[in-house]
């Protein structure tokens, strides 16, 4: 890599050094989950080890240093992102939560029949499914932004159909199936001319791009914490502190309360407002850690490799003559690729490829409608991050070219 020092990074991830029938793990599977450095893994176990108590209750000593990591996590999430302060960092447990979070609490509470909610077609399920639903309980209407030949937003037509009816925009940052960057901040303006919020998905740009939520001017944003080297378990959700003072709860109980009497109950502040019960400690303070370990690394030089990388797979799939490559060419994606073998199905294409333990991912990556649109109901994805190299694409290239041959 012209960016990494990825020998050394990795040394911080010993599962890379796993064999399988003698052969060394390919792991391209990031997009789905990315692997955990020692470091992370020695927060998690030093937090259990030493400083293990449950937050804001307790008076003793472990609590007390238990509350200040975990309220430190959030300042942490917060400066990494360019929110205001830790107010607008609410944790959860993935992408999929934070954005149920605001479609029960916001959109059941202010969406009806008239109000419109504009997706994309490359959404995840997790938005996709979620608004979808809630605007069956609401009576809002779904639209969806196109996807062009190329795999980008027709942004014309997001021109068109971002109207004053629109009320929320949700929109993915990167697209998971396509790699395409979409232009987040252009379709933010938009909404805000029209009086609506943008909800952005950053679950696949957050771990690979450094990401700024005023710059985009999103009012909401999420992302999870097991795609960037952190744990299971922990996702954020991001609000400007003027929207989620005036939202509702999502969740109630302990810990989310100021003042209960039989009758009635009044909130905490934010964000604690938003984290009901016992909250994901652990998984906080080990976010915090690995945000400190990309930081360590660069955002800027972790984008310049995965990017890489994906050109890299995208030239040399373009060897093959019966070959679908979705999405935008080469040098304008994000660090992942997505395709499928004239002769060979995607389910397949991944087991053989398990055989020469290479990790990809089959299937309809929680795109199923994008692959109807695609005209596949499955595509194989190879998906990179910071310790891949573009030996391991010339290992992924080689078993392909294998998978062809026994098919031909
Ligand atoms: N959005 C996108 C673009 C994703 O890639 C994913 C993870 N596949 C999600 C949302 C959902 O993330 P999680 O499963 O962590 O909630």
């Amino acid at each position: 890599s012209d960016v990494l020092d990825v020998e050394r990074i990795r040394e911080d991830f010993p599962i890379l050094q796993r064999e399988f029938d003698g052969t060394q793990l390919v792991y391209l599977d990031n997009a789905a989950t990315s692997q955990t450095p020692d470091q992370v893994v020695d927060a998690i176990a030093h937090y259990y080890r030493h400083t293990n108590a449950n937050v804001h209750r307790g008076l003793h000593q472990l609590s007390q240093e238990a509350s200040i990591a975990y309220e430190e996590a959030h300042d942490r999430v917060a400066d990494f992102i360019g929110a205001e302060g830790r107010e607008e960092v609410v944790f959860t447990k993935n992408t999929t939560e934070s954005m149920n979070t605001v479609a029960y609490a916001w959109g059941l509470a202010e969406l009806g029949p008239g109000d419109e909610i504009v997706m994309t077609e490359m959404e995840h399920h997790a938005a996709l499914v979620t608004w979808q639903q809630i605007a069956k309980k609401t009576g809002a209407e779904v639209k969806y932004i196109p996807v062009d030949e190329e795999g980008y937003l027709d942004m014309d037509a997001a021109r068109d159909l971002i109207t004053d009816d629109t009320k929320m925009v949700s929109v993915v940052h990167v697209s998971n199936t396509l790699g395409t960057i979409n232009p987040v901040s252009e379709l933010a303006d938009i909404a805000h001319d029209h009086g609506a919020y943008i909800f952005v998905d950053g679950a696949q740009s957050v771990p690979h791009m450094p990401v700024d939520v005023q710059d985009i001017d999103a009012d909401f944003f999420a992302f999870s914490g097991h795609k960037m080297c952190g744990p299971t378990g922990i996702g954020v959700l991001y609000g400007k502190e003027h929207i989620l003072e005036e939202m509702e709860p999502y969740l109630y109980g302990g810990m989310m309360i100021s003042k209960v009497t039989f009758e009635d109950s009044t909130w905490h502040e934010l964000p604690w407002k938003f984290e009901a019960g016992t909250p994901v400690i652990a998984q906080g303070i080990a976010l915090a850690e690995a945000i400190d370990y990309l930081e360590d690394i660069g955002m800027e030089n972790v984008r310049r490799h995965g990017e890489q990388l994906a050109e890299y797979a995208y030239d040399r799939l373009q060897e093959f003559d019966g070959i679908d490559v979705y999405g935008p060419p080469g040098d304008d994606r994000s660090a992942l690729v997505s395709f499928n073998l004239d002769s060979v199905h995607a389910h397949d294409t991944s087991e053989i490829l398990n055989e020469f333990a290479v990790a990809i991912r089959a299937g309809d990556h929680c795109t199923q409608p994008l692959h109807d649109k695609l005209g596949a109901p499955a595509s194989a994805r190879a998906s990179f991050y910071l310790y891949n190299t573009r030996e391991e694409v010339d290992k992924l290239v080689e078993a392909l070219e294998a998978t062809e041959d026994l098919f031909a």
